[in-house]
């Protein structure tokens, strides 16, 4: 049956739900003001691109005008028959024919000679509609030249900077001088160019740039949604863990705390407590004392090396000098416990660069619990071996096993595989985890190989040191 979530738990899952929402809101919103602006230069690079095009097309068309014109000016002001040969649509305002100007288009233009011989010229003038006002030196308007273009901009009497038709169309000038062929100077041609094409073009790119923003907007929300998901997931992770061992400590310490209280209060209530009921009664208590004292002092010893990560006081110390020693003090347990405790210890001297007081104590819970969990005419055979520069510890027992289930588990703190047994020889449950953590402070590894009903292997291996090449420096830990 599934467990009802606790009210912590909700308000818990509340807080996370609400820390995802609120770093996906700010990468969203920070990613979308950055993708606003990277547009916005964008469209900046494209119009400015667009607009040098543009005024490059109107000079080359501007050189283009002056090149067919200025061969045939002769009089400053003033056109030539050839000149009028030369441009086919040019009009002069002495001859009043600007209302001619908006009819005049490329079939027309086409139709003349010259105008065939100037085909590249007028394609380009044809593309987009063009209008051209020639300008004596003393500024005035003698001619125009114009492309379909809509009267009200080529005879607009202003001078133009960016002027629009009666459409909507915009247009830009440019003045360019222009000299008779002479060499003197003859007056100016005003150019304006439609910027329609700019703006098709300008408003197909922005259209562009919505659209790609919206899509990039939407991808950005739903990326920092599933960003912010993950990025949450190990604080909830370490946040659970740091419940669950919480719970744990606080329920450990409760078993102990309960008994302690219960026989307290009933010597308290006896009338008559016989000598023998006392010391009983003191026993108890001073077991469930040393149960406490040992669960406090293993919780600080786990939590002072979680978080500093390392130990001090490292020294070089025999392997074979240690095993001997622990052998000497399990022995007379493994006798009471009637378990065989054999030693395979390699005849050279192994040595490591350890804190020799917790190396001493990561092997002892190993032998202290194949001992407890080996049942009597059992074995237990502690190696001591080199593999592959590594100094190798191994601890194996016939005893009950650890199901394959509670194998990748046996190391967190308070998991027992076996409860009941655990409870009865007076674990804690920390022992392995303090085992590991002492190991990986040497820089070094644990593992376990174990078959239900069949015995358990437990394995140290340590970077071991050379003591006739010396300590290498990479064997050093970190001795902050
Ligand atoms: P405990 O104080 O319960 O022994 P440990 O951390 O030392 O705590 O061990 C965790 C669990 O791993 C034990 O509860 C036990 O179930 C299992 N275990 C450890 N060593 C052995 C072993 N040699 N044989 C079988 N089970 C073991």
């Amino acid at each position: 049956m599934q467990n009802k979530p606790s009210q912590n738990q909700l308000l818990q899952n509340k807080s996370f739900y609400l820390s995802r929402r609120r770093l996906a809101a700010w990468h969203t919103v920070i990613m979308t003001l950055i993708v606003v602006f990277s547009g916005l230069v964008v469209h900046r690079l494209v119009v400015r691109a667009r607009w040098l095009n543009l005024v490059g097309n109107m000079a080359d068309f501007a050189r283009d005008v002056e090149n067919l014109m200025e061969p045939t000016l002769k009089q400053a002001g003033a056109f030539e028959p050839a000149t009028y040969q030369q441009l086919p649509g040019l009009c002069s305002t002495s001859v009043n024919c600007l209302s001619d100007i908006a009819l005049l288009n490329q079939s027309q233009l086409l139709e003349s000679e010259a105008a065939l011989s100037k085909a590249d010229m007028l394609s380009r003038l044809t593309e987009e509609p063009y209008c051209i006002r020639f300008w004596t030196n003393s500024r005035q308007v003698v001619g125009y030249l114009s492309v379909p273009i809509d009267n009200s901009v080529c005879q607009e009497p202003n001078f133009w900077k960016t002027q629009r038709d009666s459409q909507g169309r915009y247009y830009h000038d440019s003045f360019f001088p222009l000299q008779t062929r002479y060499g003197v100077q003859w007056g100016s041609m005003q150019m304006a160019g439609s910027l329609s094409s700019l703006d098709r073009y300008l408003m197909r790119i922005e259209i562009a740039l919505v659209v790609i923003t919206l899509l990039a907007i939407g991808l950005i929300g739903f990326a920092s949604w599933w960003l912010a998901g993950l990025a949450m997931r190990p604080v909830q992770h370490s946040y659970q863990q740091m419940e669950q061992f919480t719970a744990d400590a606080a329920h450990e310490l409760r078993t102990p705390l309960a008994a302690l209280q219960a026989i307290v209060q009933t010597a308290l209530r006896s009338d008559q407590l016989t000598l023998e009921d006392s010391k009983e009664a003191l026993q108890i208590l001073s077991r469930q004392s040393y149960r406490l004292t040992k669960l406090v002092q293993d919780l600080l010893m786990l939590t002072q090396m979680e978080q500093q990560g390392y130990l001090t006081a490292f020294e070089l110390c025999s392997l074979n000098e240690m095993i001997t020693d622990l052998v000497d003090e399990f022995e007379a347990l493994a006798i009471a416990a009637e378990i065989t405790l054999v030693t395979e210890i390699d005849s050279s001297t192994i040595h490591v660069l350890a804190n020799a007081e917790q190396l001493y104590r990561a092997v002892a819970n190993l032998l202290s619990n194949a001992i407890h969990y080996t049942p009597a005419k059992g074995q237990i055979t502690i190696q001591l071996t080199t593999e592959q520069s590594q100094a190798v510890i191994r601890v194996k027992d016939t005893g009950i096993g650890i199901p394959a289930a509670a194998q990748p588990y046996i190391f967190d703190r308070f998991y027992r595989a076996d409860q009941e047994r655990s409870r009865h020889k007076g674990g804690t449950g920390l022992g392995l985890a303090i085992t590991r953590s002492i190991v990986q402070a040497h820089k070094g590894t644990i593992r376990v190989e174990s078959k239900l009903n069949q015995g358990s292997v437990f394995t140290i291996s340590l970077p071991f040191s050379d003591i006739k090449s010396g300590i290498k420096s990479d064997m050093k830990p970190d001795i902050k």
